[in-house]
This record gives C-alpha cells, sequence and structure tokens, in this order.
C-alpha cells in the first residue's frame, strides 16, 4: 500500500486516474489452478503466491468444474490442465463457456501439435502454454490476460437470419421458430461457430460423437441434411453447403 499513498501525493491534479490505481492496487487477484501434477500445482501455488496473488486448488476435472460452476465470481483467472482425472481440460472448458461463465482461462497442455492448439481456442480457452514453461513467461501471459476487458458472452449465434440461442437451445430463422433435436443443435452451434470455414467431416464426428462413431457409416450425412431440412425450407440456397471431399461449411453472408 505505500506505493498506492506515494502515487496520490504525486498526483493530486487528477482524482480520477488515482482512484482506479487504488482500485488495482488494493484488489487481490485471485487465480484457481486445476491441476493433478502435484509437485507442478504447489510450485505454481507457491509462486504465484509470492507474486502477490490469492490461488486456490483442485487436482481433478469434475471438482474443477464444479468450483468454477458455484464461485466463478471469485476467481479472476483459471489455470487449467488439459490431462486431468475424471473429467479432462478441454471438457471442462467447453462445458464452462456454455454455461456462459466467461472467466478467462489459461490452459496448460503437454500436446504439441497445431490441430490440438486449434481445438484449444475453440473450446474457448483465451490462451495456452505449452509444458514445460518459464514461471516468468507465465507471469507476463497472466497479466496479459488480467488487463483484457471482460466481455460477457452473448447467448445468441447470428449467422444471416438465424439466431441459436445457447441458453433456451431454442432457433430462429427469421421470425420463424424451429424445433431442433438436441443432436441437431449441437451440430449447428459447432457450424456457426465457424462462419464461412470448411470443416472437415473427421472434426464433425470427434466433436459430435463418441469415439465409437463408425467412419464409414453416413449418420452425419443424415443428420446434416435433416438439419438441412429444417433451416432451408423455402430458400432458394442452402446455408450449410457441402464440401466435396472435404466436409461441410456454413455460409455467412447469403440469405
Ligand atoms: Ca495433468
Amino acid at each position: 500500500m505505500e506505493k498506492t499513498k506515494l502515487i496520490i501525493a504525486k498526483n493530486n491534479a487528477c482524482d480520477t486516474i488515482i482512484s482506479v490505481v487504488i482500485i488495482k492496487q488494493k484488489k487481490i487477484m485471485k487465480i484457481l489452478i486445476i491441476e493433478d501434477e502435484e509437485n507442478l500445482a504447489k510450485l505454481l501455488k507457491k509462486g504465484l503466491e509470492a507474486e502477490g496473488y490469492a490461488v486456490d486448488h483442485l487436482a481433478d476435472g469434475e471438482a474443477g468444474q464444479r468450483r468454477i460452476e458455484y464461485n466463478h465470481k471469485d476467481y479472476d483467472l483459471i489455470i487449467l490442465d488439459l490431462m486431468l482425472p475424471k473429467k479432462n481440460g478441454d471438457e471442462v472448458c467447453r462445458e464452462v463457456r456454455r454455461m456462459e461463465i466467461s472467466t478467462p482461462i489459461l490452459v496448460l497442455t503437454a500436446r504439441s501439435d497445431a490441430e490440438s492448439k486449434v481445438v484449444l481456442l475453440d473450446t474457448g480457452a483465451d490462451d495456452y502454454m505449452l509444458k514445460p514453461f518459464s514461471f516468468a513467461e507465465l507471469l507476463a501471459r497472466i497479466r496479459a490476460l488480467s488487463r483484457r476487458p471482460k466481455i460477457a458472452l452473448s447467448s445468441d449465434l447470428k449467422i444471416s437470419d438465424l439466431v441459436l440461442n445457447l441458453n433456451t437451445k431454442k432457433l430462429w430463422r427469421g421470425k420463424k421458430e424451429i424445433k431442433l433435436t438436441l443432436k441437431e443443435f449441437r451440430l449447428l452451434e459447432y457450424f456457426m461457430r465457424r462462419p464461412g470455414q470448411t470443416i472437415e467431416r473427421v472434426n464433425l464426428t470427434d466433436n459430435l460423437w463418441d469415439f465409437d462413431y463408425d467412419s464409414f457409416s453416413n449418420t452425419l450425412d443424415v443428420y446434416v441434411n435433416r438439419l438441412r431440412n429444417k433451416i432451408d425450407t423455402g430458400r432458394k440456397n442452402s446455408l450449410i453447403e457441402t464440401v466435396r471431399g472435404t466436409g461441410y461449411r456454413l455460409a455467412d453472408d447469403k440469405n
């Protein structure tokens, strides 16, 4: 608090700026670490506490998700390991974002291929660090994330005149409500989060079906066609385009 007093003394003329400084200095940033490697977790907790952060630690995905669900307002940042007992970090991240909790999440991962990085950011993580990492770099990332303005996640996804509400799972095209099954909802949500992108079949099946999905079956096409029938009835162009030999794409600019 010494520092705060010094700033006040030197800046009598500009009250607004001073009050912002005081708030920042008084509020201790609280971080939740979800990490099952005990030694790493201990080291992180100790290091972050030495830097003036308040730190809580949990060691499995289920407990982590529960804590975030009920206590996310207590935390300014979540450090989330990917490979966790009971529930993996990417699932936790995805579900937390689905609940519209927008607390910044920094993922720690040992996976290093480019593909998994994309998947990671798709889950709604704000940033990731590959293990092993330097503590100085972690601190820099934490500072960067805490400077970002908190953006409330919108519960509506909108493409063209299609509006999908993520809470109620209701879909509207123009003024018409369209009823979806849960699987159709998930499929459309996946498309609407990636407008204009070609999505490979394997990405769709991996994300929307369990690992027992038979890659030779046409289940995916059946679902896509059902979805098309529902959203494109009476329209000239289909919003969901087939990309031959690859997968599908949701057009993002035509009606
Ligand atoms: Ca782990």
